[in-house]
């Protein structure tokens, strides 16, 4: 048995039921990965947060070649590019949080920088998030797109779409994507009033 893994299954578990549970990733659109002996362990196809299992994750190595015989979340690209980009990162999450997506569909946002940091937690916890232009999700257009920007933030803002977020393992990223989630929230209320 290994324990290492174990404890990394257990955790992107919890997160997944947390982020379900508190509305933050509804029906099966989220996804999460994890690294673990230089193999990414991603959800599966049609899984969903609140009743995700250990036995629903594909495995893939770091060329993207499949490991196990589930099929992977259409949006591995995505996670790869970031552990392939950032090989100190552990862990990526994706989800289409509410406040988040709302502040994405927002004309003129800065492309560098896109969620404003009315408190200073998104920079401590995650730092700059850049906003990529909209593309159908899971086409090779969004792939392209995200990989120009994938060295330059630290977390990305999918338009019209959601966040993705790196950690060094599965906590930090879970904590990162709620200031990220908090910030739009806080920002978008705030521009509803001035
Ligand atoms: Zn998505």
């Amino acid at each position: 048995m290994d324990k290492t893994l174990d404890k990394k299954l257990d955790n992107a578990i919890w997160v997944a039921h947390s982020l379900f549970q508190r509305g933050k990733a509804s029906g099966s659109v989220a996804n999460l990965s994890f690294v673990h002996e230089d193999k990414m362990y991603i959800t599966a196809s049609g899984t969903c947060f609140g009743t995700l299992k250990a036995d629903e994750f594909a495995v893939m190595d770091m060329d993207g070649n499949p490991y196990n015989e589930k099929k992977p979340s259409k949006e591995w690209p995505l996670h790869l590019s970031v552990f392939q980009a950032k090989p100190s990162t552990g862990a990526v999450l994706h989800v289409h949080s509410t406040y988040s997506v709302l502040w994405s569909c927002l004309p003129d946002l800065n492309e560098s920088d896109c969620i404003p940091d009315h408190t200073p937690y998104l920079k401590m916890k995650l730092g700059t998030v850049g906003l990529i232009p909209y593309e159908k999700p899971g086409s090779q257009e969004l792939f392209n797109e995200f990989e120009k920007r994938v060295k330059e933030n630290d977390g990305w803002l999918l338009s019209h779409h959601g966040p993705v977020v790196p950690g060094n393992d599965i906590m930090e990223a879970f904590f990162a994507l709620e200031e990220l989630e908090e910030s739009a929230h806080i920002a978008w209320e705030l521009q509803k009033i001035t």
